[in-house]
């Protein structure tokens, strides 16, 4: 934007020597006019625009872009034919489903282009593996800002299974310098301007948003807009933190309040979506795809801590994991968990995530690890490939549809693996986690016996194995987890345990070792 500096000018009057109070008088009116004038102006137009063609007494055409405008649901709108030579182009998909989803192409910005390619086809997927009455998936685009430097693309998908069809938003953010693009979690600051936004959302959502549904996680903030205000446009998908009848939820933090959580790209976002613009043209396609680079986005929880180093002969680490879950106490293991900075791997199962999906976001959201366990917990061992990835592509698509995370590790049910599954497994980038110690606990329902057996075996490098459905197990664990503590053990996830384990392989503890063969783990 440029910003003139106001000129008092004498233009066409008499020459005479200048007389002192004449002009002061002369001031005096053209910033009482400014005020007035300000006062009124229209929204998007910049004080100085008015200073400006004040003081050229509106004879000179302002050359200030137009203002921006609003949809009706708030958020910014620009009419796609500013960026000449966008064109429209539509993702892929061979399936059953019928899938229409289109995208905007704009000339000169590949990585966007290719980004929303790669995000759109994964968002296919998942809604197709997560939902076996998966029907349609439509998507739709608008540009909600395209000048200075940004581009902010808001998709809106509307999808259909056998029970009923519900409406979504993302929106994405392009830097065209260096071509970055950026979720929305990327117009804040950091995890902590993240979690303050989550804060101020919910005092603000309506009373129909389920308790517990709201987390800092990327997954659920993955629509951040501006209005043509500049306020900040929070956008929930239906059925995502409400019952799905309630529609699109939405929450408005004001420019000010805003301003603070914004990252130096947000508010240059921000200013984008607050001006209108005659034509943008992005100039050069950058080299390389930065995808916003290796940096973890605010709302991206990594399940590795950078602080810990399990491979520090000091340090004495335990994975604490649970199967088969979540169940109804899985919340109160949290709290514990919390209470003593420990974190666990949840190896969880399709059913139940599809029942309480705000568990599986607050598990992802406090830093624990989350695992693949099987939609259905058959005998992988008894299947052939197409079955064995039929039980795990679903639950991957779950829990990325809830939290945005893509699962690094699975645990084959029964511990029963064999070399189909450790193929498809590889193809599927997900590593096999067996375990060290078995604490029986689905056998002897007793929560002293449970806890004395995982206090025994502990050991440096342990994986222990527990299920978080039975309330023995809970009650167990509040004393696990605190003689572990006292016992001077760094309770981490199976990632951090491990380091980066190779997909395909099987684990059964992180002593520094040769991992075993994958043969004879049954158990
Ligand atoms: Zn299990």
């Amino acid at each position: 934007m440029s910003v003139e500096s106001p000129q008092v000018k004498q233009q066409d009057g008499p020459t005479m020597a200048p007389d002192r109070p004449v002009l002061t008088a002369a001031i005096a009116m053209v910033v009482l006019l400014g005020l007035v004038l300000s006062a009124t102006r229209p929204p998007g137009l910049p004080e100085n625009g008015v200073i400006d063609s004040i003081t050229q007494n509106v004879a000179v055409e302002t050359e200030e872009d137009p203002p921006a405008e609003g949809s009706e649901e708030g958020t910014t709108v620009v009419d796609a034919a500013t960026v000449p030579g966008t064109e429209e182009t539509t993702v892929d998909y061979e399936g059953d489903s019928e899938v229409a989803v289109a995208y905007p192409a704009i000339p000169n910005a590949d990585p966007l282009t290719d980004f929303l390619d790669r995000t759109l086809t994964a968002q296919v997927h998942a809604f197709d593996a997560a939902n076996p009455g998966a029907a349609s998936f439509e998507g739709e685009w608008r540009l909600t800002a395209a000048r200075d430097g940004v581009v902010g693309v808001r998709i809106t998908t509307t999808e259909t299974d056998s029970e009923e069809t519900r409406v979504g938003h993302s929106t994405y953010w392009y830097e065209t310098d260096d071509g970055s693009v950026h979720g929305s979690s990327g117009l804040l600051a950091g995890q902590e301007e993240l979690a303050a936004l989550n804060d101020l959302v919910r005092e603000d959502v309506p009373d129909t948003v389920t308790a517990g549904s709201l987390h800092p996680i990327s997954g659920l903030y993955d629509s951040l807009a501006f209005s043509p205000e500049g306020d900040l446009v929070v956008e929930f998908d239906d059925g995502q933190v409400a019952p799905t009848e309630e529609g699109r939820v939405d929450v408005v933090i004001e420019r000010e309040e805003a301003e603070e959580l914004l990252s130096e790209f947000g508010a240059r976002a921000r200013d984008a979506a607050t001006q209108g613009v005659e034509e943008f043209t992005v100039h050069a396609a950058p080299e390389a795809d930065k995808d916003g680079g290796d940096a973890i986005s605010p709302g991206e929880i990594s399940p590795i801590d950078d602080e810990i180093d399990c491979s520090d002969p000091e340090t004495r680490c335990v994975a604490l994991t649970y199967d088969d879950g979540p169940g109804g106490r899985t919340p109160e293991l949290l709290d514990t968990l919390a209470e003593y900075d420990a974190k666990a791997t949840f190896f969880v199962t399709g059913y139940p995530v599809m029942e309480d999906p705000w568990t599986v976001r607050r598990t992802y959201a406090e830093g624990h690890e989350l695992a693949n366990h099987t939609l259905a917990h058959p005998d992988l061992a008894t299947l052939g490939a197409g079955g064995v990835r039929g039980d795990l592509d679903p639950v991957q698509a779950l829990v990325y549809r809830e939290t945005g995370y893509t699962m690094d590790l699975m645990r084959p049910p029964y511990g029963s693996t064999n070399d189909t599954v450790a193929e498809v497994t590889e193809e599927m980038g997900l590593a096999q986690i067996l375990w060290s110690l078995d604490t029986n606990d689905w056998k002897d329902r007793k929560a002293d016996v449970v806890a004395d057996r995982a206090l025994d075996g502990a050991s440096d490098g342990a994986i222990i194995l527990m299920h978080d459905i039975h309330g023995t197990t809970i009650d167990a664990s509040h004393e696990i987890i605190r003689e572990l503590d006292e016992e001077g053990y760094t309770m981490v996830t199976v990632s951090q345990l491990l380091g980066t384990p190779e997909p395909g392989q099987s684990y059964v503890d992180g002593v520094p070792e040769a991992p075993e063969d994958d043969d004879d783990q049954d158990d």
